[in-house]
């Protein structure tokens, strides 16, 4: 069966089918940085990571790229309240989200642009725009004409009527709302609000409106045509209509073939978001000592299209679940039958092609999960009649399986006796405080490959990578 997604557009179920072969272009709406990522933003870029893993499992070779919006209305008003210059004020906040992204396990993408890097592109595209007929120079800035594109709303399903209604007027905020669907701004011309953010253009010094980022940068790194364009439902309207209207008026070509959005995190029952204050950060999360392999499992283990509430109980459930496979892969390494199990190639098999069955079907997640729970069970059944040969192809499948999820330790962190050893000897010699010693045995541990990371649980051997 091939892979089926929902793709917004149609609001369908369909099959998945890149532009060109298994090459596939994603482009994913990425932070706006002007604050600590919270984990209702982290439940949209693990969705992302996880598509784009699937993928990868199933063959398909992904070119992703995901913005970092480093200039825009918020980043301007905050940036000035700290006194700081916005590269250093914008610069704090991705580093923090760079770090909090390799916590939760997702895999970087292949470019990652700075919006401001790519002003030049947005300025040549609202260019083409204006040339055109799609856009007109105003008195605050640069618009989109919407009663010029007849295509508008067909991604968010806005009525005409309603376009026409709201046809004369402008907009100069970057985020609004359905009820006032009018001209959007392209580019903001420089008010002493903005301080020294601006940027010449042959329309007049300014900034570019939030919408024309995303598009500039998906068109310069990924072309006219993408396969895929991900973001949280509350983009669908109006970041992601307004990224097709720049670009379609343009390339004479579909932007984009299939779109998916996730459903949102909800706090009691309302949205998580920054604006309603009832948002936790991943490192309030660590804080109160859930674990990342937890948090991933959590976000991840809820159907995208579902919205689901964030709550201390369905984190505590998420820890158990990523402590079976944890428990289940540790003591694997008890086998020892003589035989190899005869039964075991079957249930590898049958397993794999039900997760992949369901994770083919819209990225049926607690289906796919479920498959997988099943198989640990009837393997601990199975323990004291499984080979080392055995077990070592259970974990290559637990492993290959793991590529999609990220929610398994890999323990190659296990050490040899020889090093156990040193590690014990290297403490003795700490509590004893002869440094000299403990230093010495430090180095000897570098030379076979390890050092020793001090928890407050006791010293934990690992690989030098
Ligand atoms: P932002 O940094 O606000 O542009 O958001 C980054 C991503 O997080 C976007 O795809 C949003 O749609 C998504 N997002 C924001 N709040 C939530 C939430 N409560 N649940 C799920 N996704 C969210
Ligand atoms: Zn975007």
């Amino acid at each position: 069966m091939a892979l089926r997604v929902h793709n917004t557009l149609s609001r369908k179920l369909e099959s998945f089918k890149p532009l060109d072969d298994k090459n596939v272009k994603l482009y994913t709406c990425g932070p706006t940085v002007y604050n600590v990522a919270h984990v209702g933003n982290w439940r949209a870029f693990l969705f992302y990571d996880l598509f784009k893993r699937y993928l990868s499992y199933r063959g398909f070779k992904v070119t992703h790229v995901m913005n970092i919006t480093d200039v825009d209305d918020k980043i301007i008003r905050d940036c000035q309240k700290t006194g700081l210059s916005r590269e250093a004020f914008t610069k704090k906040y991705t580093d923090l989200f760079l770090e909090d992204e390799k916590t939760i396990g997702i895999l970087s993408p292949d470019h990652m642009p700075r919006a401001t890097e790519y002003v030049g592109d947005m300025i040549s595209l609202i260019q083409s725009l204006m040339d055109k007929g799609f856009a007109y120079r105003a008195d605050e800035g640069v618009y989109f004409r919407v009663s010029a594109f007849k295509s508008y709303g067909k991604l968010s399903g806005i009525d005409q009527e309603q376009l026409l209604a709201g046809g004369s007027g402008r907009l100069t905020a970057d985020e609004y709302d359905k009820s006032s669907v009018q001209d959007f701004a392209l580019w903001k011309f420089h008010v002493p609000a903005d301080g020294d953010v601006m940027w010449d253009a042959p329309f007049g010094k300014g900034r570019p409106g939030w919408h024309i980022e995303c598009s500039a940068m998906a068109r310069r790194l990924l072309g006219d045509q993408l396969d895929v364009h991900m973001g949280g439902v509350d983009l669908i309207f109006p970041h992601h209509e307004n990224e097709i209207a720049q670009i379609e008026p343009v390339s004479k070509k579909r932007f984009t073939t299939y779109w998916l959005h996730n459903e949102h995190l909800l706090v009691d029952g309302k949205k998580m978001s920054k604006s309603l204050g009832n948002f936790y950060t991943l490192r309030d999360l660590l804080a109160k000592g859930h674990k990342p392999l937890a948090i991933r499992y959590l976000f991840i283990s809820t159907h995208y299209r579902q919205k689901f509430n964030l709550s201390m109980e369905a984190l505590h459930s998420a820890e158990v679940a990523v402590k079976t496979f944890d428990e289940f892969l540790i003591h694997l390494q008890d086998a020892a039958a003589e035989n190899d199990n005869p039964k075991l190639p079957r249930l590898i098999a049958k397993t794999e092609k039900s997760f992949q069955k369901a994770m083919d079907n819209d990225l049926n997640i607690s289906e796919a999960l479920a498959h997988l729970h099943n198989f640990m069970s009837q393997i601990n059944k199975l323990r004291a009649k499984l080979s080392k040969k055995d077990t070592k192809e259970i974990k290559d499948f637990m492993l290959r399986i793991n590529t999609v999820l990220g929610v398994m330790s890999e323990h190659k962190d296990e050490a040899p006796k020889d090093i156990l050893d040193l590690v014990a000897k290297r403490e003795m010699a700490r509590k004893a405080k002869v440094w000299k010693e403990s230093d010495a045995i430090r180095d000897q541990l570098k030379v076979k490959g390890w050092y020793v990371e001090d928890l407050p649980q006791g010293p934990r051997p690992r690989r030098i990578e």
